[in-house]
């Protein structure tokens, strides 16, 4: 099954909104064997809307949108593709009590609004796809040549949740037992690009009939293998052995798959072995406290921590000596570690970690250039830490140091484990 994407908006045309939707849609269609052939991003004007859909719907006759369901008046996906259907409008009475009800289970003040009313409106003929994460109602519109339109929300959460309640189900009734893009990524940290691709070249055999592609990004390289034109299962089975072969090639330096993060790594290592941790944290200022918090769960682990951004800080509130601050500097490996067994010892955990460092873009000098970050691990009295030398803008110095330290604790936690 070919079919067209339009997404609409003047702000994704503006380059204020990006364009995810496309990117989800493409891959969650790909993994039931249905191709996007053409992707058009338009504005809001109702004649833009329709005569995207009339020159979609003419090459393929099926056709997917997001966008412009809303109650507002720049919202005309509706009304355009109606008219375009030939379809007049009716009021969908069901549709408005729902309205209603969502409208003052959320504790608004007063009535539903009467702008609002406008998205009980239905195209003649048109089916529901219901929205379980908001108040737009999608809608399915087909004409008695088969050929059809699909008009999901624009907001990225209902769209998903829409995609994946009604449309996809419908989808895969009429693609059947399709030959299917199914991908599966293996994360990695703490090694290079290029001594990965090292490591893999030697790899007997390579991966028949997948394939491979390094992506490298702020939290190190993720390798995404991908198979095509097969069945789901022939996928799944292809796709879990590369992951098994892969894994075993890397090692250590693999964390997780797809969406993990390394911290929820870190934190099923210390609840494995029963062990808390906290963190002491300079130029990160709570990043890695807030990457640790954003795992579900993490407080049967996590106890807390200190963003010791001056030195009289890492001094009252660490442990730091005053005479090492003077003489290394902040950013050194003497203070590093004070500050992980510093952090430990007051929080009274069998893990800390701590990160200190130059994130730019000033502050930087001829021995500790911007970039320049020292990290520490303190398990259960074993220090180790690690000077990092790292590249990019404030924003991403920043990333990288709590995901160097992550990964730092992380290794220093399976070492001890031999
Ligand atoms: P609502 O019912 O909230 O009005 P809608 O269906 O009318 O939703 P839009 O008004 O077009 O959708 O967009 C709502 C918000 O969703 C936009 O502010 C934008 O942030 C986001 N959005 C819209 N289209 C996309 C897209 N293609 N990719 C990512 N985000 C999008």
């Amino acid at each position: 099954l070919k079919i067209e994407l339009i997404t609409i908006g003047d702000e994704l045309l503006l380059g204020f909104t990006i364009d995810t939707n496309a990117a989800h849609l493409a891959r969650e269609l790909a993994a039931i064997g249905v191709e996007i052939e053409r992707r058009t991003t338009v504005g809001d004007g109702a004649e833009e809307i329709a005569a995207a859909v009339r020159d979609a719907l003419d090459r393929t006759g099926a056709v997917i949108t997001t966008g412009g369901l809303g109650p507002t008046s720049d919202d005309m996906t509706k009304p355009a593709i109606a008219a375009l259907f030939g379809r007049a409008m009716r009021l969908d009475v069901a549709i408005l009590d729902a309205l209603k009800e969502r409208w003052k289970a959320r504790g608004w003040p007063g009535e539903l609004p009467v702008t609002n009313e406008q998205q009980a409106l239905i195209p003649q003929g048109a089916e529901i796809l219901v929205n379980n994460h908001g108040s737009a109602p999608g809608i399915w519109l087909e004409d008695d040549r088969g050929r059809w339109v699909a008009m999901l929300p624009g907001v990225p959460r209902e769209m998903r949740g829409m995609l994946g309640d009604a449309l996809l189900p419908r989808l895969r009734l009429r693609v059947g037992d399709a030959r299917v893009v199914r991908s599966r990524t293996l994360r990695t940290t703490g090694i290079a690009e290029s001594a990965l691709a090292d490591r893999l070249a030697e790899m007997a055999g390579g991966f028949p009939g997948l394939s491979l592609a390094y992506l490298p990004g702020l939290d190190g390289v993720d390798l995404r293998v991908t198979a095509r034109g097969v069945s789901a299962p022939e996928a799944e089975r292809a796709l879990s052995d590369a992951i098994t072969r892969l894994r075993e090639r890397v090692g250590q330096h693999a964390y997780g798959e797809d969406e993990d993060d390394l911290a929820a790594s870190v934190l099923d290592l210390c609840r494995r072995r029963g062990e808390r941790l906290a963190v002491a944290e300079s130029c990160t200022g709570g990043l890695l406290g807030a990457r640790i918090t954003a795992v579900p769960g993490s407080s049967a682990v996590f106890v807390g921590g200190i963003i010791a951004y001056a030195d009289e800080v890492k001094q009252r509130e660490l442990g730091v000596r005053a005479d090492d601050l003077a003489r290394y500097g902040a950013v050194s490996e003497p203070v590093v570690r004070q500050m992980a067994t510093g952090v430990r010892e007051r929080f009274a955990t069998d893990v800390g970690v701590a990160i200190t460092g130059v994130a730019g873009p000033g502050g930087g000098s001829p021995e500790k250039p911007v970039g320049t970050v020292w990290l520490a691990a303190d398990v259960r009295g074993r220090v180790s830490a690690a000077l990092a030398r790292l590249i990019g803008d404030r924003d991403e110095i920043r990333r990288r140091a709590a995901q160097g330290g992550l990964n730092l604790v992380r290794k220093e936690m399976l070492r001890g484990e031999g």
